[in-house]
């Protein structure tokens, strides 16, 4: 409730990214008393699970001292990403259903904190998927929010909101960008000593081709996907056999440990004993298939006396390979993802920051 003494406060969906760090500039500049909230995702490039997103410290420190909420999505974001209602944009990224979620999560946030509206970075025509015209109209309506959702970087392109209605904040001082350039933008960054932000491009996993294509054969093979299991599609080369197991094979040493932490109790880890070669996980049970691709991404000569660790669920037990590789027929297998090793860029352009 905002009376005349009182300042006007305000949810800002804040990633970070230079629009929404510039969009809470200009709410503060009118005087609105701002609370930010930060989104993260199993699917963020930047941030390591349970850490919180660096770039958006960077942008309070720029900001001054406001208030900020940090909101980890999780299984309910998992649900939309498998079967989004709006459908995916280049990759597997649901980028208008994932908004609409994100702004449903913000109008809670500012109905608990008695908030009068919320606002966005997002600008007209800049994202492929989510920011265009129909996108915006229907996470306006989708969230149930419309006439609170104010777009300080593109407002003068949009039917006034109830925050400009009721004169909470002034529409002539608010801007009427659009379109892809950000030479607008990063004037208006210089102008207000903003000059610590990340690069548009990136941010998302969901939108980058060989992590999409291992989503899409995750989802085709699993009836209840799970978070754990989305640690698991980042890790190492991927292998869905015949038989429909699927194979990991670490490519290093980092890897290896990673794959040893999520290992799940019904499923099979293989680890070299007495050579150097990779970790292997087995999501099914076709353990000589595991074992070959071992051999297969190990480097040295191997003689059946090597030894590897196998362990499946609390049991573990040392075995010689010979053990391992002549247990069934031959496994056909069939390779699904085998990409170089990860870099951190270059993203597609429809890649779009969380938030
Ligand atoms: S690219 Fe951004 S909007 Fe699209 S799904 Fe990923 S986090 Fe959500």
């Amino acid at each position: 409730m905002v009376t005349k003494n009182t300042k006007v406060r305000a949810v800002g969906l804040l990633s970070g990214g230079l629009d929404s760090t510039l969009a809470t500039r200009l709410m503060l500049d009118q005087g609105i008393e701002v609370f930010a909230v930060n989104f993260t995702s199993p699917f963020c490039t930047c941030t390591p699970k349970s850490a919180g997103c660096p770039a958006v410290v960077t942008a309070i420190s720029q900001l001054g001292d406001i208030p900020l909420k940090r909101i980890r999505m999780g299984s309910d974001y998992l649900e939309i990403v498998k079967k989004p209602k709006f459908g995916y944009g280049a990759g597997m990224n649901p980028c208008i259903d994932c908004r609409i979620l994100k702004i449903k999560k913000a109008g809670e946030y500012m109905h608990k904190i008695g908030a009068s509206f919320l606002f966005t970075g997002e600008v007209l025509g800049q994202r492929p998927m989510s920011q265009h015209r129909r996108a915006v109209d229907i996470i306006n309506r989708e969230s149930g929010l419309k006439d609170y959702i104010l777009r300080p970087l593109s407002a003068a392109h949009f039917e006034p909101t109830v925050p400009e209605q009721k004169g909470w904040v002034d529409r002539s001082r608010l801007l009427g960008i659009s379109g892809r350039s950000r030479k607008p933008q990063i004037l208006l960054a210089s102008r207000n000593n903003i000059t610590d932000y990340p690069c548009p491009a990136g941010g998302c996993l969901l939108t980058v081709k060989n992590f999409a294509e291992r989503m899409r054969d995750y989802f085709a093979f699993t009836d209840h996907p799970s978070l754990k299991d989305v640690e698991l599609l980042k890790v190492g080369r991927h292998f869905r056999l015949q038989n429909h197991d699927k194979v990991i094979v670490a490519r290093d040493e980092m890897e290896g440990q990673r794959l040893e932490s999520l290992h799940g109790k019904d499923d099979h880890l293989l680890v070299p004993f007495d050579f150097a070669g990779p970790t292997v996980y087995l999501c099914g049970s076709g353990i000589q298939a595991a074992a070959e691709k071992m051999v297969h991404f190990t480097k040295q000569a191997l003689d059946e006396n090597h030894r590897d660790i196998h362990r499946c669920g609390r049991e573990s037990k040392t075995v010689r390979l010979h053990g391992l590789l002549s247990g069934q027929a031959g496994i056909s297998q069939k390779l699904i993802v085998n990409p170089a090793p990860p870099s951190p860029k270059p993203f597609p352009p429809e890649g779009e920051r969380t938030g």
